[in-house]
């Protein structure tokens, strides 16, 4: 997908249908900096307003995701060209996310751990090592629950059962065993107990 050219194709239809930024703004709800955004390609239009815009500039979404008219016969081949690229982008985004649940987990982990071994071992006042002690665990719970916040969010956890894939919610997820990322939880659609396992894709 081509942002720029996409927001370039956004211009020139809201032109033809003879719309200011401000006037599309105002149809859509939303500011005309966040129309300038998308007109200069720094993002994308969200896709819970994909539909309304394309009704607006008279064009279809894949037009819009494709940034220019598409000829009947080309349509379909288009249409799995750009789900493809929407999928590869939405995997590449929970991969990132993903990534970040480590980066964020395991420093402060180790600084926790740190701190409680210098705390146990090292010469100080009864009361530096209760607040050594205190500040540590605090820091790993936070940050163990900022982690699974974005664990829970990234992806979606698969039914072993059914295979459903679905987003449980952040208690269902945090309370949930897990080994890795695979989570003993129930699953909403078949009811099962079981190990549900990350994936990145619906
Ligand atoms: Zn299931």
């Amino acid at each position: 997908m081509d942002q720029i050219k996409t927001g370039k194709f956004i211009a020139s239809c809201r032109k033809e249908v003879g719309m200011t930024q401000a006037a599309l703004a105002e149809k859509l709800g939303i500011t005309d900096r966040a129309i300038s955004k998308w007109e200069t390609g720094k993002s994308l239009p969200d896709s819970g307003i994909m539909l309304e815009l394309c009704e607006l500039l008279k064009i279809n979404v894949n037009e819009l995701l494709s940034g220019e008219r598409i000829m009947a016969e080309s349509y379909d081949k288009r249409v799995e060209e750009n789900l493809i690229a929407m999928r590869r982008e939405i995997e590449e985004k929970n991969r990132q996310l993903l990534a970040a649940e480590i980066w964020i987990g395991a420093p402060a982990t180790i600084a926790g751990l740190i701190m409680c071994v210098v705390a146990a071992y090292a010469e100080m006042p009864v009361w530096c090592r209760v607040v050594l002690i205190s500040i540590a665990i605090a820091m790993i719970l936070i940050v163990a629950f900022i982690a699974v916040g974005i664990e829970q969010k990234a992806g979606y956890y698969e039914c072993q059962n059914c295979h459903d894939r679905h987003v449980p919610t952040y208690w269902q997820t945090n309370l949930a065993p897990h080994m890795g990322r695979t989570r003993y939880m129930k699953c909403p659609k078949c009811g099962e107990y079981g190990w549900q396992k990350k994936v990145l894709t619906k």
